[in-house]
């Protein structure tokens, strides 16, 4: 099997020395990653910028912007078999991005931001050849918010989990959301125990699509 995983956070820039971005280690992508391939699987790797090593046998895309990962998940798509979209994607960039630095001064100062756009949306939707995994880290209202997710974007799955246990943290506790209502839940392991057995998941259900295709 092949799989396009993403991870991390991206950066969105504001001038030459500015961004927007998150707090995401990229630590359970990666972990995913190397999850796969120690079970004998093919993996593209699309990762914004993280302090990690790529695990070695991977197709490493390294990106900075939302915009360049939505281009290299495109790009590399086919002949995917499992898409897991794992990085946490700026929500907003800003609507201009100032090509010299932005002076300081003692005004309150207002950013205007637009929408980024949405890879794990703009997957196609008819006839695809591959399951897609989401990701949905929440606060709050965890299931609710997934269970969203997992229909609004035409997600396969969902990987729900809580940012206070998962954020920059090496461990994670995951809920599985699929779309015919069943779940499944891995309670709090390290984030290397955890992907091995989301990556188990992820062929199972893959496996059951094919059957059910032929
Ligand atoms: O809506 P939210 O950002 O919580 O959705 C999370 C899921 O959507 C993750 O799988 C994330 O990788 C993906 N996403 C995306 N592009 C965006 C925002 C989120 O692919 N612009």
């Amino acid at each position: 099997m092949r799989f396009l995983v993403t991870a991390g956070p991206t950066r969105e820039p504001i001038d030459p020395v500015r961004y927007l971005s998150n707090r995401s280690s990229g630590k359970m992508g990666y972990a995913i990653a190397e999850a796969a391939l120690e079970a004998g699987h093919e993996v593209v790797l699309i990762s914004g910028p993280v302090n990690l090593k790529s695990p070695g046998a991977t197709q490493f895309v390294g990106v900075m912007t939302s915009d360049e990962m939505h281009d290299a998940v495109h790009r590399h798509l086919s002949g995917c078999d499992i898409v897991v979209m794992c990085a946490a994607v700026a929500d907003y960039k800003p609507a201009i991005v100032h090509a010299e630095k932005i002076k300081k001064s003692a005004e309150p100062f207002a950013l205007d931001l637009i929408p980024t756009r949405d890879i794990l949306a703009s997957l196609p939707r008819q006839n695809r050849h591959f399951l897609v995994v989401g990701f949905a880290a929440e606060t709050n209202n965890i299931e609710k918010y997934a269970n969203q997710k997992l229909r609004e974007k035409h997600c396969d799955i969902i990987v729900a989990n809580d940012v206070g246990i998962g954020m920059e943290t090496d461990e994670n506790e995951v809920t599985i959301l699929f779309r015919n209502n069943e779940q499944a839940k891995i309670s709090r392991a390290s984030k290397q125990k955890v992907a091995r057995e989301l990556v188990k998941i992820f062929l199972n259900s893959c496996e059951k699509r094919l059957t059910i295709k032929r």
